[in-house]
């Protein structure tokens, strides 16, 4: 491998989960983001950094080819769109799903079969959005950054569409899952471009995640 390929990906869980799978291939980054402020990582392999990005923004430096590849989660993906980017791998780490999460107590289903008109609110517009519409329920939605838990207990929505996995938030919080959206994991992206013009570097990178993906699949 000869073209050098950037390797966008986001801090916390999915620089976590990643660094096992290039570890399976030999490939060892060297720094860790969580203790060095740096942005830009060198890897074991001349030929391949990693950048360090917010999870929101990966697909955008994959899409402009800033990056040739990118680790995003479902969600992300959904709200940015697909536009320039090809999704080869879902590596199944990251793994949680999207949900509508409401107050104990309130009677979601009972608002919705008697046509209520919801305030929901949610970093999620556009996969909230879609999910409500396909049900025929009529929403407002708010748009958040973060906290979303917090918006139903001081009365800025009556439900929320937010990411669960152990549910511990929710229930530190007095909220209770109601219906689930979608399962979410994160893909792994190539810019489209790349994947033409570095095709000799990029195609035995998606071999090592293909391979390292499928050894994480349950045994069943
Ligand atoms: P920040 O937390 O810095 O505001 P973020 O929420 O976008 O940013 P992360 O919390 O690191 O970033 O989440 C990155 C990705 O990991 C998400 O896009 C999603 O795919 C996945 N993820 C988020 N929350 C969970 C969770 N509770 N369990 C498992 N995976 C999750
Ligand atoms: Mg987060």
């Amino acid at each position: 491998m000869s073209q050098p390929l950037t390797l966008a990906l986001s801090k916390g869980r999915i620089f976590a989960e990643t660094v096992p799978l290039l570890a399976q291939a030999g490939i060892v980054v060297r720094e860790d983001p969580e203790t060095s402020r740096k942005l830009i990582l060198e890897t074991s392999r001349a030929d391949l950094r990693i950048i360090i990005v917010r999870a929101a923004d990966v697909p955008t430096y994959v899409q402009y080819g800033a990056a040739d590849l990118g680790v995003a989660g479902k969600d992300v993906l959904l709200e940015h769109g697909s536009e320039g980017l090809y999704q080869p791998i879902d590596l199944g780490i990251a793994r949680c799903r999207m949900s509508v999460a409401v107050p104990k107590g309130f009677e979601y289903q009972n608002a919705v079969r008697q046509g209520a008109r919801l305030k929901v609110a949610t970093k999620y517009l556009r996969t909230a959005r879609e999910h409500f519409a396909a049900k025929g329920v009529h929403v407002d939605l708010i748009k958040l950054y973060g906290s979303m838990e917090l918006a139903p207990l001081i009365g800025l929505a009556d439900a929320i569409v937010d990411l669960v996995s152990s549910g511990n938030t929710l229930r530190a919080n007095d909220l209770v899952e109601v219906e689930e959206i979608m399962q979410i994991s994160s893909r792994l992206i190539v810019n489209q471009a790349a994947l033409k013009l570095k095709q000799a570097a990029i195609s035995p990178l998606l071999e090592i995640f293909s391979r390292a993906a499928l050894r994480l699949e349950p045994a069943s």
